[in-house]
């Protein structure tokens, strides 16, 4: 591939930082990755990524393009107790109160810790011959050219040592939602991103359990999307073969309590029995995690007319959501290939050409999170039309995928970021939503079992 650059600067290496940083690898000489954090020796959870302690799995998309980036990745996960899933066969989905009818499809998606996804990406980062990575660097600010046009490189404290220049063609901020890009950016005159910001205040609860091969009748996770009346949500993945993690909290601080008996009838209170079998039953493997999950979090960068050149951000630090669809390492996947494709053109204006495909790529998994947030009646944020409608139609959409594969799958699909929400508006979907809520409900009825958690 054709080299653009001398040297790279990637500031992260938590998944948004490695999937850039492999993305990067391809054009320029050297990478560097500067990670203020140490890597742990083995896959446990570390302190700059505090989500690393909740459930985490990979939807289809994003484990199609990290095994396309790392060609057998999937296969060392599995080895390291990881295991594939069939997103719809072999989870149960909950949304709109109801449960989606499984059935074989081709969504393969990833079940392992996220320190064991994250780690088996880091350790073949850092196999590239140009890859290199300095632990215990913290990046304090950019360095611009004259004229603060184009950034250079960057300020960096390596190991609470003093601040050094290092320069670079390109720096790339995946420093997570904590980012602090906005204002680096107005230090150098220009403005901050708009911020669109939909507080949630969910606060996730979080323990591990003893798993046994014939829990859930086989099935690896259960994910449960909040709804009406009491919004209460979470998962239960696969974590090993003889573990679960279960993750369940609620809305404006209706967090799961860390006491084993009231966790207990929390996850009672879910719209599924499934995860409160568990939790009442199986041994504790863990103590109680928390993690408080204030808002959904979008910073419009592809909205700036001005921006300088050689810098990009990337991941969370661009965008964050609810992550009870578990969108956010897919999407930071999904940008990698689109930042290989914005290098590829090697032209001008790379920032707006990436963030603007960015944000096409960003716009999906934002309306499916945050249009289901918005259905929470204490939730602020403008509703037009179009997301009033969309949250009704999804809602119809549901009802009928309880008993139709179909519409399960076409659901599943656009969650896991394989195909256009519009493809949910083709005519022979709209035609199997209203077969299915008018007589779907009718032949339930008919039949006298009412089910409202078919599988
Ligand atoms: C509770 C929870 C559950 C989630 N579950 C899922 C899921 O099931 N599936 C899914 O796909 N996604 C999930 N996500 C989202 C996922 O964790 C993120 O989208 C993903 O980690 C990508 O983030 P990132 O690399 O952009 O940023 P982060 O993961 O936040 O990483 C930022 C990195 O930058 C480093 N850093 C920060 N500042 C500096 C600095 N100044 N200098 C050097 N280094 C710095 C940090 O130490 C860290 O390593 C979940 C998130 C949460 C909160």
């Amino acid at each position: 591939m054709t080299r653009i650059g001398q040297h790279a600067i990637v500031i992260g290496a938590s998944m948004g930082g490695l999937l850039a940083a492999r993305a990067l690898s391809d054009f320029y000489e050297t990478v560097t990755v500067l990670e203020r954090d140490h890597f742990p020796e083995r896959d446990v959870p570390r302190k700059g990524v505090p989500q690393g302690r909740h459930a985490h799995g990979l939807l289809a998309r994003g484990r199609e393009v990290i095994e396309a980036l790392f060609p057998g990745w999937t296969d060392e996960v599995v080895a390291s107790g990881g295991r594939r899933g069939d997103i719809a066969a072999d989870v149960r989905w909950i949304g709109h109160g109801v449960s989606l009818k499984t059935a074989p499809s081709d969504l393969l998606g990833l079940l392992a810790s996220r320190a064991v996804l994250e780690g088996h990406v880091r350790r073949r980062l850092f196999k590239l011959a140009n890859v290199r990575a300095i632990a215990g660097a913290s990046v304090q600010g950019l360095i611009a050219s004259e004229g603060n046009s184009a950034i250079r490189g960057v300020r960096v404290r390596i190991e609470g040592g003093p601040e050094q220049a290092m320069s670079a063609d390109l720096v790339l901020d995946a420093s997570g939602r904590g980012s602090l890009s906005p204002a680096w950016l107005e230090e150098l005159g220009y403005i901050r991103p708009e911020e669109e910001k939909i507080e949630i205040g969910i606060g996730y609860t979080t323990r591990l359990y003893r798993r046994r091969p014939t829990d859930l009748g086989g099935k690896v996770a259960v994910v449960v999307a909040g709804s009406g009346p009491n919004w209460r949500n979470g998962a239960m993945l696969y974590q090993s073969d003889d573990c679960w993690i279960v993750s369940i909290g609620g809305y404006f601080g209706d967090a799961a309590p860390d006491d084993a008996q009231m966790f207990a009838a929390y996850a009672g209170s879910l719209p599924t029995q499934e995860i409160h079998d568990i939790v009442a039953h199986a041994e504790p493997l863990s103590d109680f995690a928390s993690y408080n999950y204030s808002a959904n979090l979008r910073r419009r960068y592809e909205r700036l007319a001005r921006f300088p050149e050689n810098y990009l951000v990337f991941g969370d630090a661009v965008c964050s959501f609810n992550p009870v669809y578990g969108q956010g390492m897919t999407v930071a996947a999904e940008e990698a290939v689109l930042l290989q494709t914005a290098l590829r053109a090697n032209g001008a204006d790379l920032a707006k050409r990436f963030f603007s495909s960015a944000s096409v790529a960003i716009d999906t998994p934002w309306d499916i999170a945050v249009g289901n947030d918005l259905r929470h009646p204490q939730v602020q944020g403008a509703r037009p039309a179009k997301v009033k409608f969309i949250n009704w139609y999804i809602g119809k959409l549901h009802l009928a995928a309880q008993r139709d594969t179909h519409l399960a799958n076409a659901f599943l699909r656009v969650a896991n970021l394989k195909a256009p929400p519009p493809s949910l508006l083709h005519p022979a979907i709209v035609a199997r939503v209203i077969w299915g809520n008018l007589f779907g409900r009718e032949r339930d009825q008919n039949n006298a079992q009412p089910k409202r958690l078919a599988s």
